[in-house]
């Protein structure tokens, strides 16, 4: 596995690639959500790009980037493992040699759910990611379900501006409690990673939205947004200093709402 930290390397490296390249971005502190992102990229494709790069400009809170978890030696040994041929991961004066004075905007649905709670976060998750798929011009790209409001961004994104890469989604992966697989469950407490997998279970238990939400707040989440996106409920709360998101199918019951 070919570990690449240079944009001027990269691109000598893009040109001699025969054969599709499927590219699964990643801020690392890797587990099997992302891996399944991997499975899922090499199934469709010649060669499997892994980008590791924790973007300072998706955080809205300077405390939660300084402390986002970092596991590179066994991020590496992973992705080594499973067979991915090569690891991008580039320096924030490399991908933004403007110093993010260029940035995109979506003015529509960024603004809603976590974009209402985290201004400016998705600027910085559509930019990274244009910058990314120039860069890479990978066929597909691979992006979870666990990030639902993301991954709708980033499709608009994509025909907005007629990228030549098809957006490949994923399942969310679980822990066997129901907890959604995140980086950042590597923060919670003993006590907290206890309550955690009650967000999924709430989501999924049989009552109306303001039911599950003061449930949720009674139980010690302090709940950002409880809310039908399409045919998605999605959920943001924040558990002791995490905040953790999750997503499940919904299709609105009258009864419910
Ligand atoms: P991150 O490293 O958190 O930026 O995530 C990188 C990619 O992995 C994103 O496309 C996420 O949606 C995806 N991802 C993170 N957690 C999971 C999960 N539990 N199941 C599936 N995909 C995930």
């Amino acid at each position: 596995m070919l570990r690449i930290d240079s944009i001027d390397a990269w691109q000598a490296y893009r040109k001699n690639v025969d054969g599709d390249i499927g590219l699964v971005p990643t801020m690392g502190a890797l587990h099997a959500g992302h891996l399944s992102l991997v499975n899922a990229a090499k199934s469709s494709n010649e060669h499997v790009v892994v980008s590791i790069f924790v973007n300072p400009t998706q955080f809205n809170q300077a405390n939660d980037f300084e402390k986002y978890p970092n596991t590179l030696d066994e991020d590496l040994s992973q992705l080594a493992q499973s067979g991915v041929d090569a690891v991008f991961m580039p320096t924030f004066e490399l991908m933004y040699p403007d110093n993010y004075i260029y940035q995109l905007t979506e003015k529509d649905l960024s603004t809603q759910f976590c974009g209402a709670h985290r201004p400016g976060h998705f600027d910085g998750v559509l930019t990274v990611v244009m910058k990314l798929l120039n860069l890479v011009q990978p066929n597909q790209a691979f992006f979870g379900e666990k990030d639902f409001q993301q991954l709708a961004l980033i499709k608009g994104m994509v025909k907005a501006f007629f990228i030549n890469t098809q957006i490949v989604s994923c399942p969310i992966v679980r822990e066997a409690d129901g907890l959604a697989m995140s980086s950042r469950n590597l923060r919670l407490s003993a006590i907290e990673r206890k309550v955690a997998p009650q967000l999924y279970a709430t989501l999924n238990s049989d009552s109306t939205l303001k039911e599950k939400t003061e449930h949720l707040n009674t139980i010690g989440f302090d709940v950002d947004y409880l809310a039908v996106m399409g045919d998605r409920l999605l959920v943001a709360a924040t558990l002791g200093e995490i905040r953790l998101i999750d997503n499940v199918p919904y299709d609105m019951p009258g009864d419910k709402a």
